[in-house]
């Protein structure tokens, strides 16, 4: 029997029964793509294969309550409804490639018009509009670009959408949720998402992360968020706050973690439902408001046991305005390199403290060397992540020239960067 790209398939291998929708497959082979998310190849010759659905009409129930994913091409359903209005706005990365089977490399193709075409089921959430910002890979993407984007986002708010998508490459989104969290005052959602697995991986996660992100689109959650799977499984999303979010794996689809934070919530992929576990913005609490300008002389330098101190003058001699310091446990950098920090402050460059353990609140008055690193003018993180300090001062720095002025800003939660909590 022929077996049809879509079709959902039993199949039963050395008393082991898989169950999945028929992905492209070489001959003799059959890979399908299972309710976990994961693919799995069989020889056809070597398994028993059971038709259990033909491309949507069910020949013995449906097995995941109907929720599976039309295929690219199939007539896209005319919302019978008036739908709230999204613009997606695409930048690149995983989520908008494919693999070049030329070089063998991903490299980022699809437009947000393509990745409609491709999930169809975003169309019964909204009414979209795309909007190509660029089609780069985020390490290439500068304060420039964050500030190109939030103009771009701004834009579309101020044209009347009710929820923003902006598709990422996940290496450096939470630098950009972060960048767009302190740029912007924003009414509606701006949700950003990205894919650890190109499209035409059988394993991506592309699918999934863009229906959850839609669905945060169109909620009321007004703030800069970064949705993405909530475990490796198919099974839910979680919603990340734009200043507390990390990527914290190279390759998992739940590679993005809140971290001194609860998620602000998840969707359930499977009902579509959101719960919330935080509080968070309301659609329509705030006041649309652009405030751009960012500074890209500042650095994140991380301390390790024996460095030379003498790196941070190659900052302080090289113009740099301002640097974030990724210190050990509580904060802290050693005995040698205060007079670095200190001659960092006179130079009129804040230095704002951070650590390595991401987990936790910076304190330097337990330890003498984080005494003195106070003393020396550098300022305490409190439990800000490194990356987002890094582009806190970058923006506070674009905002001011005042040196005291900085420092109360940088001292300040503008963003939900800091919980207000005692230390833990
Ligand atoms: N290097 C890619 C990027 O960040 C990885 C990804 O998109 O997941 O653009």
């Amino acid at each position: 029997m022929e077996f049809k790209q879509g079709d959902r398939v039993r199949i039963e291998k050395n008393g082991t029964v898989y169950e999945g929708k028929v992905m492209p497959s070489m001959e003799g082979y059959i890979t399908i793509k299972m309710n976990s998310g994961y693919n799995a190849g069989f020889s056809m010759d070597k398994v028993k294969i059971t038709l259990l659905e033909n491309n949507g009409e069910s020949t013995n129930g449906s097995l995941n309550g109907g929720k599976e994913s039309k295929e690219a091409g199939e007539e896209i359903p005319k919302p019978g409804k008036k739908l709230p209005k999204v613009a997606i706005l695409s930048t690149g990365g995983t989520i908008a490639s494919k693999i070049d089977y030329r070089t063998g490399a991903v490299t980022s193709q699809f437009t947000a018009d393509d990745i409609l075409t491709a999930i169809p089921e975003l169309r019964e959430i909204a009414d979209f509009k795309g909007r190509v910002i660029s089609s780069i890979l985020s390490e290439n993407m500068d304060s420039e670009s964050w500030q190109n984007l939030a103009r771009a986002v701004v834009e579309e708010i101020e044209a009347g959408v009710d929820g923003i998508i902006v598709t990422h490459g996940t290496d450096t989104m939470m630098y950009t949720a972060a960048a767009l969290s302190f740029m912007i005052d924003t009414p509606v959602p701006i949700v950003l998402v990205g894919s650890q697995r190109s499209a035409d991986r059988p394993s991506s996660d592309n699918a999934m992360n863009a229906i959850c992100a839609a669905l945060v689109a169109v909620s009321d959650i007004a703030e800069v968020s970064v949705v993405m799977h909530g475990t490796t499984s198919d099974d839910f999303c979680e919603i990340h706050r734009g200043t507390k979010v990390r990527k914290m794996h190279t390759s998992l689809r739940d590679a993005f973690k809140s971290v001194n934070s609860l998620p602000i919530g998840i969707v359930d992929y499977d009902t579509r439902e959101i719960k919330t576990f935080i509080d968070y913005t309301k659609r329509g609490e705030k006041t649309l408001k652009f405030k751009p300008g960012m500074e890209s002389k500042c650095a994140l330098v991380k301390f390790t046991p024996g460095s030379d101190p003498s790196i941070l003058d190659c900052y302080i001699n090289g113009g740099y305005k301002g640097l974030v310091l990724e210190g050990t446990g509580l904060g802290h950098v050693s005995t040698k390199w205060i007079p670095m920090v200190r001659k960092a402050v006179n130079a009129k460059m804040p230095v704002m403290v951070t650590s390595q353990c991401l987990n936790g609140r910076i304190c330097d008055r337990v330890y003498d060397t984080g005494r003195d690193m106070l003393k020396a003018g550098a300022i305490e993180g409190e439990d800000t992540l490194p990356e987002t300090a890094l582009v806190k001062l970058m923006w506070v720095l674009g905002q001011t020239d005042e040196f005291d002025e900085a420092i109360e800003m940088l001292r300040e939660d503008l963003s939900g960067e800091i919980t207000k909590c005692c230390f833990k």
